[in-house]
């Protein structure tokens, strides 16, 4: 059997912005460290120009998606259809939208794939394939195998590669699809960490992304892990929450361990929105302190932006900029609120009449989707720009020119 394992992609900003803050995609490549051995497998990332081959010969096409992907996705899964191949659909979008990708689908893989793929390929085997196939209980992540690193090569992510840690997260923050993802909060046992990143670095890998939800939401497991990392004197990131500022013990095995950057969702300077979003634990005017001592220990912070929150009004866009004047990250990333189908915000905007489109390939983090409670959608549009603009004069803030191919046209 020959399977064909695609990231779809759109080209949006929200791809780009996932591509450059993270490593190779998780999704297909946890799909393809659960292949069975045997199964042949070849691979697509849309993210990085990879072009999908129409003419594979594989028996069974997996198209991932996230919520902007989705309608290429789709294309791509009809396209597939069409010429009598098998094709299952799988990535976030697909468990929480189901009934909308079945309709392109012969199989969903909802959730986690381990246990559940294999299941679904022996199903195909036999002839006895069912429409969806979903874990009961979460993946056991001692049983993970590595990425492969053979079939789209780490130079194809500029030597940088990806090892799952961690899924999930203990918060419960309101635009957010993590906890609504994954039921439990787990960790890989440190002692494959640390193989399969000593095996990355006798490959040549430069750069290696913790993946993790929330990085070090497990202290004992975290201060753990860093500490077996450090002989290994490579180059890591990964992302956290800004508290483990209060735990400079922890900081300083994170940088020993070799952490160069964390990502960081500070959000907003807004309180109130914070709240509203059940992320209280962010607190604005303790922001710049934490990022100082961040970055005391060598490590680059790297800052998650939101606006169009319902707390925001017109004046949110030059708070924003002077906060992020302020506080002194290394790098900042500023998005409107996308409210990912399954999210606790989606579900309030919709009960609330007040989302305007669904053409997921808008819901990129560079469109507006729902009506705004306290300004309109055009001034948030353009609020939005003028924040685009004026912190990337000073910070060259990275997703400001990912995101202008996308939206500078719309
Ligand atoms: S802390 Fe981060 S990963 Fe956890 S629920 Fe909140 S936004 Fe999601």
């Amino acid at each position: 059997m020959k399977v064909y394992l695609i990231k779809a992609s759109a080209g949006s900003s929200y791809s780009e912005y996932k591509a450059e803050t993270g490593g190779p995609p998780q999704n297909i490549f946890s799909t393809a460290a659960a292949t069975p051995r045997g199964v042949e497998i070849e691979m697509t990332d849309e993210t990085i120009g990879m072009k999908t081959d129409f003419r594979s010969g594989a028996d069974v096409v997996a198209v991932f998606m996230s919520t902007p992907d989705a309608l290429r996705a789709y294309e791509i899964a009809d396209r597939f259809r069409e010429k009598g191949k098998t094709v299952v659909l799988g990535g976030l979008h697909t468990m929480f939208c189901p009934d909308e990708a079945q309709v392109h689908a012969d199989a969903l893989l909802l959730g986690e794939a381990e246990g559940v793929w294999e299941a679904l390929l022996a199903d195909v085997t036999a002839g006895t394939l069912r429409p969806r196939y979903k874990r009961t209980t979460p993946a056991d992540l001692s049983r993970l195998r590595p990425y492969p690193t053979d079939i789209i090569p780490p130079s194809r992510y500029n030597w940088t590669w990806s090892v799952a840690v961690g899924r999930g997260c203990s918060n419960k923050c309101g635009f957010c699809l993590v906890h609504k993802f994954f039921d439990t909060c787990r960790f890989r046992p440190v002692d494959q960490v640390v193989e399969e990143v000593s095996r990355l670095k006798k490959l040549g890998v430069e750069w290696v992304e913790l993946h993790a939800d929330n990085l070090t939401v497990n202290r004992k497991y975290a201060l753990e892990l860093f500490r077996a990392l450090a002989p290994l004197k490579m180059k890591l990131y990964g992302e956290t929450t800004i508290l483990i500022a209060r735990d400079e013990e922890l900081l300083e095995a994170a940088a020993n361990a070799g952490v160069k950057a964390l990502l960081f969702g500070i959000e907003t300077p807004s309180g109130a929105a914070l709240a509203g979003q059940g992320k209280a634990f962010v607190r604005p005017e303790k922001v710049r302190d934490y990022i100082a001592v961040v970055k005391k220990y060598g490590i680059e912070v790297w800052g998650d932006f939101l606006v169009g929150f319902d707390e925001h009004d017109v004046s949110i866009f030059r708070e924003t900029l002077n906060f992020i004047r302020t506080i002194r990250a290394t790098r900042t990333f500023e998005h409107l609120v996308i409210p990912f189908p399954g999210s606790e915000t989606f579900k309030a905007l919709e009960r609330e009449g007040r989302i305007i489109t669904r053409d997921w390939s808008k819901y990129d983090g560079a469109h507006v989707v729902y009506q705004p409670l306290s300004m309109t959608k055009e001034e948030l549009e353009e609020g939005v720009w003028w924040l685009w603009k004026k912190s990337q004069g000073k910070f060259g803030a990275l997703i400001y020119s990912l995101f202008s191919k996308e939206a500078w046209r719309g």
